[in-house]
């Protein structure tokens, strides 16, 4: 493959020249394409207007490598791209009788009467590949040779990524061997740390031009470090990955909490309670319920609350929120019976009180300047001492309360995890 080899994204369908449709189908193959490697160099919008089609869509054969074509492949008379691509190619549409047959059975089996527009969907340039829609009726259709690929797409967005993920980019992999690379993010979640500390932490791996790549996405109460290699098939990626990934657990040490995008703290927190089978008592006097409605859904249901007589409540002052969450999977609950009888489980006790912060101005009304403490107390650890940790927490109080919850949850985690 020579050095030029580009992409081209062309949305149609008049809703888009009318504003009514904004065209995010555009940026999401854009995306997907610069990620494959083929860098888009070119997007063309269009409405439902034949002679414009033909000539985008030849322009486009002619000047880019792969170009992916989006809308008009419904039923009806305005949806015209199957149309314009044979006309511009100078194909015969062909009618496709294993297609009709399948249009036939999915009407039948949605109970819907199939019309004869709809079979305006079973007819397809001669020559071009089916792309089958597992999820709507119209399937889209491949125009290929051995240096080029055009692939046209229905307009609903999620029938066309699916497309996407299930045939175009395993077929440009197929047919483009050395141009499209495959790409993996690793995603590294943090607790514990703000932004600038992760920052100070990692910022050499951050280089511009370093592969992998690094970068980091912080929100109020986690940062996520993401690591993305790039390599022709998994070991490559793999083995691309690793030296950074263990540079990075290295300098991150006790602040990742989870490895996957999609578990959350209170998640793991909730995993490493299953796994140790301990029930989570927690006392609360300041995070107004912030922390046990955290907790609950990843922990399952609460079974006991109230008020109950233990040992370090006096020393506390203020209002106490006292929440016993069981966990449900544990082996250890699974034999007891009445909820009494579970108070020989072992236990992990959680307590976050508050007093104002000596060392702050006055707050504003709205405002807060607390002094946070979190104690865990566990069983066995420590000679039952608990492990205590402040934080200077100021601004709005809605804030503070809500970091002051996830700080307590991050330092259960710690504890949990052996990492305090
Ligand atoms: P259908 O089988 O539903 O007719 P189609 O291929 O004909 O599919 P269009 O009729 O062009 O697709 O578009 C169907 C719907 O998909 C539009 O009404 C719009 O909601 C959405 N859509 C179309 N194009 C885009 C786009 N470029 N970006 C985002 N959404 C789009």
């Amino acid at each position: 493959m020579g050095s030029k080899f580009y992409g081209e994204i062309i949305a149609t369908g008049s809703e888009l020249m009318l504003g009514q449709t904004v065209d995010t189908n555009s940026a999401w193959l854009s995306q997907i394409l610069n990620t494959a490697g083929v860098p888009v160099v070119r997007h063309t919008s269009l409405g439902d207007d034949l002679p414009r089609l033909k000539e985008a869509f030849k322009r486009a054969w002619a000047d880019n490598q792969v170009t992916l074509v989006t809308g008009g492949l419904g039923p009806t008379e305005d949806d015209l791209t199957r149309r314009a691509a044979a006309e511009a190619f100078e194909l015969e549409l062909e009618f496709q009788e294993d297609l009709a047959a399948q249009l036939k059975d999915m009407f039948q089996r949605r109970g819907y009467p199939l019309t004869e527009n709809n079979l305006r969907q079973a007819w397809l340039p001669g020559g071009t590949a089916m792309v089958p829609n597992p999820l709507g009726t119209a399937p889209g259709f491949a125009l290929a040779d051995a240096g080029r690929l055009m692939v046209f797409l229905p307009g609903v967005p999620p029938e066309m990524k699916r497309m996407v993920k299930a045939w175009v980019l395993p077929r440009l992999r197929e047919q483009f061997p050395d141009i499209c690379r495959r790409f993996k993010t690793v995603v590294l979640k943090t607790g514990g740390l703000g932004e600038s500390m992760v920052d100070d932490r990692v910022a050499d791996l951050m280089a511009p031009g370093r592969s992998p790549t690094v970068g980091l996405l912080a929100s109020p109460d986690q940062v996520r470090v993401l690591v993305t290699a790039e390599g022709r098939d998994d070991r490559e990626i793999e083995e691309a990955l690793a030296p950074t990934l263990a540079e990075l657990d290295k300098r991150l040490a006790g602040h990742i909490f989870a490895r996957q995008d999609n578990i959350s703290l209170p998640q793991a927190v909730a995993a490493l309670l299953q796994e140790q089978g301990l029930t989570l008592i927690i006392l609360d006097a300041i995070t107004q319920g912030r922390l046990s409605g955290a907790l609950a859904p990843s922990l399952g249901p609460e079974t006991w609350s109230g008020a109950q007589d233990l040992p370090w409540q006096e020393s506390l002052s203020g209002t106490l929120e006292i929440l016993r969450l069981y966990n449900p999977d544990s082996a250890a609950l699974k034999d007891s019976e009445a909820v009494p009888a579970r108070r020989c489980q072992q236990e992990v006790r959680l307590i976050v009180t508050a007093r104002p912060d000596p060392g702050a101005p006055e707050p504003r009304p709205g405002e807060s300047a607390l002094m946070v403490e979190s104690a865990v107390q566990r069983e066995g650890y420590q000679n039952g001492q608990p492990l205590v940790r402040h934080y200077a927490l100021g601004g709005a109080t809605n804030r503070a309360l809500a970091r002051a919850a996830n700080l307590a949850i991050f330092h259960l985690w710690q504890v949990l995890s052996g990492h305090h």
